[in-house]
């Protein structure tokens, strides 16, 4: 199932090039008080959810997927978390390239672990990446993004994708420069997940999808995710070794080689095989 968030918060159910907006299987969710959950509500719930949405697919209003604005499918994440280096020719040429890596060590991720960037830095596709200083150089990131379905705490290899509720695009805009990567990776809008949430039941191998990024038409990252230095599983059993993995965390997992840099008026198309493509605007 591949179910995104469009327009004004509504829900859609992806269907072709169309979107049935499924908005009223919200009604499933359980009301809620002050203080909120720390965690995705949608996500939490989503196998009651599923059922709503297949039953009130039925009678659904449709539009074209090309009229809609596509929000992030995932609206209340409590992390999102990220892995730097993860591929190995990424890890070469940042070491390679003074602009990237900018007299930071740049150490393997298994040195370095993981970092968080701000829950407020997330947009979806129709919202355009912002460039907040365009005198420093800005690069692109594509990531295949994991979702986090159930709670995880400390958990094995064998567990780890168990608990993964689906798979969306990732950009992990950053700012190049000396200072910490959550800092220059934390700028509003410079986290991007969409097009919509590929249900995990609908991806038959995460650890076999091809990553395409361009700028302008040109290729600028062409990749797939059987080269990550650590897998999906691994970077779940790693993250959870430190903290708990709710409903809708987010895990960005590491960039391949080809990142560059974006200027306001260009325009990003990525696409990742079995979910969907997106195209952002840089402003
Ligand atoms: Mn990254």
């Amino acid at each position: 199932m591949q179910i995104c968030r469009f327009n004004d918060n509504r829900l859609g159910l992806v269907d072709g090039d169309k979107v049935k907006d499924v908005t009223s299987a919200l009604d499933v969710l359980p009301a809620q008080h002050y203080p909120l959950p720390t965690h995705d509500l949608m996500i939490a719930n989503l196998p009651h959810v599923r059922e709503a949405i297949t039953t009130v697919a039925k009678g659904a209003k449709s539009y074209a997927l090309s009229d809609v604005r596509l929000l992030s499918p995932i609206a209340n994440p409590g992390k999102i978390i990220a892995a730097p280096v993860n591929y190995k020719k990424h890890l070469d040429e940042a070491r390679a390239d003074p602009q990237i890596h900018h007299q930071n060590q740049i150490a393997e991720i298994q040195r370095v672990g993981l970092f968080l960037k701000a829950t407020s830095s997330l947009v979806g596709p129709s919202e355009s990446v912002t460039i907040r200083h365009p005198d420093r150089r800005t690069d692109h990131e594509i990531e295949l993004a994991a979702i986090i379905g159930t709670r995880a705490d400390r958990v094995t290899r064998e567990q780890a994708l168990a608990h993964v509720a689906g798979y969306c695009i990732g950009f992990d805009i950053t700012v190049r420069g000396p200072e910490e990567r959550s800092l220059r990776k934390s700028i509003d809008s410079y986290t991007v997940l969409g097009p919509w949430l590929t249900t995990a039941d609908s991806v038959a191998d995460p650890s076999s999808l091809d990553l395409r990024l361009t700028v302008g038409g040109e290729v600028r990252q062409q990749a797939n995710t059987r080269d990550l230095i650590i897998g999906i599983a691994d970077l779940i059993v790693f993250a959870t070794s430190f903290y708990t993995l709710m409903p809708g965390d987010v895990l960005l997992t590491g960039t391949p080689e080809g990142v560059g840099p974006i200027k306001p008026g260009e325009v990003m198309d990525a696409t990742i095989s079995g979910l969907g493509s997106m195209r952002v605007e840089v402003r």
